[in-house]
C-alpha cells in the first residue's frame, strides 16, 4: 500500500515532548510491559484505592500522567493547548463509568457532560466530548434491557418498541429519566457544535446504548452530525449492523455518525460467554477482526454522502488504508466526514504525522479524579502488558526518537 507517508518520522511524532517526558514514557511502557507488574498492579490498584491507602501520588506521577488530562476540566486546558499547536484537536472524555451514587449520581454525571460540552464549546481546539450512557444508566437495568431485546426477533427498533413491555412501571420511570438524560445532553452539544461519541460497551449492554444512538442521531443529526455511534468491529455481528444502521439513517433521513473500534473488553466478553455456554461474540482470531475493521473503514468511505466517521485506531495498517482510500477517490484527509483519534498516551507517531499532513486528528483526552479513571487507567495497562505488539512498538519509536535526539 503506497501513501505520500508514513508513521516511521518519530521527529513529528514526538516533537511536543521534552527528553525528559519522553524517558518517562519508555520506563512506563517498559514497566507495563511486564506481565507480571501489570497483573499484580491492576489487581491490588482499585482495591487499595477503595481502602484509601496513600497510591495516589505514585498512580498521579506516574500512569495517570502518560495517559489522563487532567484531575479536573481546567487541568485538560494546557494540555489541549499543547496539541493544538501540532494542529491535533483533543475529545474531552470525563472518565466516570458505571456511577454507583444512584440516581443522584446519574443526574450528577448528565450535568457533569453537559459542562463538558459547555467548556469544549468555549475551547477552539475541542470539537468533540465522548461519553459512556454506564456514566448515567443503571448496568443492570441496561442489561435487563438489552436481555429483554434477544428474546424477540425483527429489527432493532422493533424489538426494543417490545421489549420495553417487560418493564415493571419502577423500571419504565427509570429507562425514562435515562433516556432525558441522554437526551439534555444530546440538545446541549448540537447547540453548541460540539460532537457527542457513544462508546460502546460490553455487548449484554450494547443494544440499549445502539437505540439511544440511533433515536439521537435520528434528531440531531439532520444538518449536521452531532451524535456519532461506536462500533466494535471485533464483534462478529457488526459489519452488518453498519449496514442495517445505515439503512435507517437513510429511511429517516439523517447522517449516520460512527467512530470504528475493534473493542476492548475480548478477554471479558469471551470468559463471560464461555461460562454462560453462549456462542462468543468476539471474531476468533485477530485477522477476522482486522478484515472486518478496513471494511468498515471502506463502507463508510463508500457512503460518505450518509456516514460521517471516526477510524479510532492505534493500528498502523489500519490508518494508512483510510487515507490510501480517501486518495484514491480524491477525498480530503480532512474532509468533514473523516476523521482520525489516538488516545493520549498512545501512538503519537499516528496522530502526530497524520496531523503534519493535514488530516483531521485527534487524541482522546481522558479526566478525572484518579479513584474514577481508574478502571480507564487499568485497562490502559492491560493493554500495554506485552512487550510485542504495540508496546514494543511504542518502545521502538520512543528509542528512535531519543537515538535521534543524542546524535
Ligand atoms: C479514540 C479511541 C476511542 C475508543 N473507544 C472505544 C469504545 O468506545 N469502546 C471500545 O470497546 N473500545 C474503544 N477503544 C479501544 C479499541 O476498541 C481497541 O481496544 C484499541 O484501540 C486497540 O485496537 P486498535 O485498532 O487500536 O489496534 P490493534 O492493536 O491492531 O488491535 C488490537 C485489538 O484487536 C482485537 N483483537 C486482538 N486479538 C484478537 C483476537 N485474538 N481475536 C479477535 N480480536 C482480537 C481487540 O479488539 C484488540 O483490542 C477506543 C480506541 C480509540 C483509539
Amino acid at each position: 500500500m503506497s501513501t505520500d507517508f508514513s508513521f516511521e518520522n518519530t521527529e513529528n511524532a514526538f516533537a511536543y515532548k521534552s527528553n525528559a517526558e519522553l524517558k518517562k514514557a519508555r520506563f512506563l511502557f517498559k514497566s507495563m510491559g511486564n506481565a507480571f507488574l501489570v497483573k499484580w498492579g491492576t489487581s491490588i490498584t482499585p482495591w487499595a484505592i477503595r481502602f484509601k491507602l496513600p497510591i495516589k501520588g505514585l498512580i498521579r506521577k506516574t500512569i495517570f500522567s502518560q495517559f489522563v488530562g487532567g484531575e479536573t476540566l481546567g487541568q485538560t486546558a494546557p494540555v489541549a493547548r499543547r496539541l493544538a499547536a501540532y494542529h491535533v484537536k483533543a475529545i474531552l472524555d470525563y472518565g466516570v463509568e458505571g456511577g454507583n451514587d444512584g440516581e443522584r449520581g446519574f443526574d450528577q454525571a448528565c450535568e457533569e457532560f453537559i459542562r463538558v460540552i459547555h467548556y469544549a464549546a468555549s475551547q477552539p481546539n475541542i470539537p468533540f466530548i465522548s461519553i459512556k450512557v454506564t456514566g448515567f444508566a443503571r448496568f443492570e437495568l441496561l442489561e435487563k434491557l438489552d436481555h429483554s431485546l434477544d428474546l424477540t426477533s425483527g429489527s432493532l427498533m422493533k424489538r426494543y418498541e417490545a421489549a420495553l413491555a417487560d418493564f415493571s412501571d419502577g423500571e419504565s420511570a427509570e429507562w425514562e429519566r435515562v433516556r432525558r438524560r441522554m437526551l439534555k445532553i444530546c440538545e446541549q452539544a448540537s447547540e453548541k457544535n460540539i460532537g457527542v461519541l457513544v462508546d460502546a460497551e460490553e455487548t449484554w449492554i450494547q443494544d440499549p446504548v445502539d437505540v439511544l444512538s440511533i433515536q439521537m442521531m435520528a434528531s440531531f443529526n439532520k444538518e449536521k452530525v452531532s451524535v456519532y455511534n461506536t462500533v466494535q468491529l471485533y464483534r462478529h455481528d457488526r459489519l452488518s449492523f453498519l449496514k442495517d444502521m445505515l439503512e435507517a439513517a437513510i429511511l429517516k433521513d439523517f447522517v449516520l455518525g460512527v467512530k470504528l473500534v475493534r473493542g476492548a473488553y475480548m478477554e471479558k466478553e469471551r470468559a463471560r460467554a464461555l461460562e454462560k455456554n453462549y456462542l462468543s461474540p468476539i471474531h476468533v482470531d485477530k485477522e477476522t477482526t482486522d478484515r472486518d475493521y478496513n471494511a468498515g473503514i471502506a463502507f463508510c468511505i463508500d457512503h460518505f454522502d450518509h456516514i460521517a466517521a471516526i477510524v479510532a485506531s492505534h493500528n498502523d495498517y489500519s490508518n494508512l488504508y483510510a487515507v490510501k482510500l480517501l486518495k484514491e477517490k480524491g477525498l480530503a484527509c480532512d474532509h468533514p466526514h473523516i476523521h482520525f483519534s489516538q488516545l493520549f498516551g498512545m501512538s503519537d507517531h499516528i496522530t502526530f504525522n497524520l496531523a503534519k499532513a493535514g488530516c483531521s486528528v485527534s487524541k482522546y483526552l481522558p479526566f478525572g479524579p484518579i479513584e474514577d479513571v481508574i478502571p480507564y487507567l487499568m485497562r490502559r495497562a492491560e493493554e500495554n502488558s506485552s512487550l510485542s505488539g504495540q508496546t514494543g512498538r511504542e518502545l521502538s519509536f520512543i528509542n528512535k526518537e531519543l537515538r535521534r535526539r543524542m546524535a
